[in-house]
């Protein structure tokens, strides 16, 4: 059995941008960026040295500095295979982003970036992609093009163990991208993403294009002098070589692979070399070599603990073993290894094994064992077929439930963006359109009823999303139009007459109100008493107006009535009803009864036949707020209406901008004053 080398090189080393150089501070950060050029060349040593340094640090120790560090750490540990120490360490760096007065988002996207790490070395690759959902806004938010880069690197290493190789490809130029912007290490991010876009290449079969970058990749790991980087990129070049049948080619490629992991102590890939060698050998029926390949393979796996790799190489071993005859002591090790695969969970692993062990009957020519244990593979692949079918629905579920999730708080928050229900509403359907390929893959009625219940819940989300467009125009209190849908129609007025004048006799009316004492309601009735009464008055003023008339909560206790197409005469009436009808009859809010009048002021809209460059809404709208004013200060329920300028324009405004009594009394405009019903009682 051949066995990948697994994506750790891709979690090499990663060190973070700090801004400003703070002295003392800065010697840490570059004893750090020694170890971390080490690593490159002795992995083992560089961990060493970097656990020695942590034993220097203390709670005291600022935190980029704590946060370099542990970073580092946790990059050398995972390539080491020391994957439970670099859980120990990730969970301090995410405690530690977190205890931050302001929680770090860098931070906290490389501590959940290598979570992810973790669970791709461990083949938890659905839950790593899920991870990193979660941790994309924190590295987007950081903006930090280190992690930005290791977060699409990962991305890319996870896609591609889960044979998305077009979202792989996708992700790791955004990587390389990343890595480009970079002020520290680019060239070692550089490289990282480089060998990750040539495994893709590689897995889609694309021989020519791996080779190339990788040649890129070695020619920069070596002005680097990055001896990981070689070893592994040599390893891969090899695999090339070999499917492309340029056996010499491959044989070189290893022999340089080898020699450099085992000079830099780069043990993972070393074990990894040995076992493939042993695999070709295998293949090539050279047993003896092959076992003795796979026995030191074994000795590798077990000084890094790499349970996988044991399991592989004592395989590998039973096959040499049964290839020379000595079928019962092969069978023996290969059912050894069976057996600590289905300790570890390893299905996958498994089935592979029992495809192979069958095929090695089957080519010794033991055709019963070979078909008993095709028949045993053949069960357990449907079983595995099913727990990865419930697995991939499971976790689609949860990105599901994580979107709706955020619907709900989006509406709870009223968060009047159009916008935000859009981009929401996009990622909802990619999770359609992501349920619409498992159906189309899968079928059955599981998915069916799954299906179902995405389109129901989406046309829920497309009535919330209606309620939001709602939000977005109508006061959520009382259900009126708002300030903002004022603004729209008044520039889509001004569209329709373009700046300039229009027919004075089919002018618009605008009237703003105000309730009077309001404060002293609120006080009486409390705030919610008070709202109550917003919502009563709101409705009594729709009751009153024309259909095409449109009423507004202008502010708090403001409102605003715009008549489309209403005549001096029709305004005046206009202003009499809603005097009356919010007047006219208490309120009742609980068990008491008010009597509560509003303060209005209207005009025409265009004012006085006067051009819309002249006086535009928002000056007409400061008239009539006066024309309000006036009516407070003359004892409040009455409404006060400017019909027509009697002095030129020029002479006029400045004085009515500023003081509608002085324009009065000089007779400058004409008024109309209409007065509320008498207070009953
Ligand atoms: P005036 O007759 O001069 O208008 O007197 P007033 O008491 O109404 O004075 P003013 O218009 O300045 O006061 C507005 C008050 O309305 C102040 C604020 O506490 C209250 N208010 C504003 N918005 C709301 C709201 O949404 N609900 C409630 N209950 N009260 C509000
Ligand atoms: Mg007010
Ligand atoms: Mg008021």
């Amino acid at each position: 059995m051949a066995r990948p080398l697994k994506p750790l090189v891709c979690l090499l080393a990663t060190l973070l941008v700090w801004h400003g150089a703070v002295f003392g501070q800065q010697e840490t950060l570059d004893r750090i960026d020694a170890v971390y050029g080490l690593s490159q060349r002795n992995n083992t040593e560089a961990l060493a040295q970097i656990r020695t340094l942590g034993e220097q640090l203390s709670p005291t120790t600022p935190y980029v500095v704590q946060r370099e560090y542990l970073i580092t750490r946790i990059d050398l540990e995972l390539d080491s295979g020391l994957n439970d120490a670099a859980k120990v360490s990730i969970a301090k760096l995410l405690a530690l982003a977190r205890a931050q007065p302001k929680p770090d988002d860098t931070g906290l996207a490389m501590g959940m970036g290598f979570e992810a790490s973790v669970m791709v070395l461990a083949a938890q690759h659905a839950g790593a992609i899920l991870k990193l959902d979660e941790a994309r806004p924190f590295a987007e938010r950081s903006g930090d093009a280190v992690a930005l880069g290791q977060h699409y690197r990962i991305l890319g290493t996870a896609q591609l163990s889960t044979g998305k190789f077009e979202p792989a490809l996708e992700s790791y130029l955004k990587s390389l991208q990343y890595a480009d912007q970079q002020t520290r290490h680019p060239k070692q991010s550089r490289l990282r993403s480089l060998n990750g876009l040539s495994n893709v290449y590689a897995a889609m079969k694309n021989h020519e294009k791996t080779l190339v970058v990788i040649d890129e990749a070695l020619a920069l790991a070596t002005e680097l002098d990055s001896r990981k980087m070689l070893a592994t990129l040599y390893l891969n070049q090899g695999g090339e070589f070999a499917e492309m049948g340029r056996h010499a080619d491959y044989a070189a490629a290893n022999a340089k692979a080898l020699k450099i992991s085992r000079e830099s102590g780069l043990v993972t890939v070393e074990a990894t070399i040995l076992n493939n060698m042993g695999d070709a050998y295998l293949r090539s029926r050279d047993y003896p070599k092959a076992e003795q390949l796979a026995r030191q393979a074994l000795a590798k796996y077990r000084e890094i603990d790499d349970r996988g790799g044991l399991i592989t190489a004592q395989c590998n071993i039973g096959f040499a073993l049964m290839g020379q005859g000595k079928v019962a002591q092969g069978a023996q090790e290969v059912r050894a290894a069976l057996t600590l695969a289905r300790e570890a969970n390893l299905l996958a692993d498994e089935e592979d094994i029992l495809g192979e062990l069958g095929r090695m009957y089957e080519q010794l020519g033991l055709h019963k064992d070979a078909v008993a244990t095709i028949r045993e593979q053949q069960k357990l692949s449907a079983q595995l077929f099913q727990a990865d079918r419930e697995k991939s629905v499971a976790a689609l579920q949860e990105q599901f439930d994580t979107v709706q999730r955020q619907k709900q708080i989006e509406l709870l928050a009223r968060e009047n963006s159009l916008k935000d229900a859009t981009i929401s509403n996009q990622r909802l359907q990619q999770v359609v359109t992501l349920l619409g390929v498992i159906v189309t893959v899968m079928g059955g009625v599981f998915v069916f009823l799954l299906y179902r219940r995405v389109r129901k819940t989406n046309q829920k989300l497309r009535e919330a999303n209606k309620q939001l467009e709602f939000h977005a125009v109508r006061d959520p209190l009382t259900g009126l139009f708002n300030r903002r849908s004022f603004f729209d129609l008044m520039n889509r007025r001004a569209g329709a007459t373009n700046g300039g004048r229009r027919e004075d006799d089919n002018p618009d009316g605008l009237m703003i109100l105000d309730i009077d004492h309001f404060k002293n309601i609120n006080d009486t009735l409390g705030h919610a008493g008070g709202d109550a009464v917003l919502i009563e008055i709101a409705k009594r003023l729709r009751s009153t107006v024309r259909d095409t008339d449109m009423v507004m909560r202008w502010g708090g206790e403001e409102f605003l009535v715009f008549s489309p197409k209403a005549n001096a005469a029709h305004l005046k009436s206009l202003a009499q009803r809603v005097l009356n009808v919010v007047g006219q009859e208490p309120i009742a809010v609980g068990d008491k009864m008010m009597t509560i009048t509003v303060t209005g002021g209207f005009l025409s809209l265009p004012f006085s036949g006067l051009s819309e460059t002249d006086c535009n809404w928002e000056k007409a709208m400061q008239i009539a707020d006066m024309a309000l004013y006036l009516g407070k200060v003359n004892g409040r329920n009455r409404a006060y209406g400017l019909n027509r300028l009697l002095a030129p324009f020029e002479q006029v405004m400045p004085v009515l901008e500023r003081d509608i009594s002085a324009a009065l009394k000089a007779n400058m405009v004409e008024l109309v004053e209409v007065l509320g019903p008498t207070p009953a009682g």
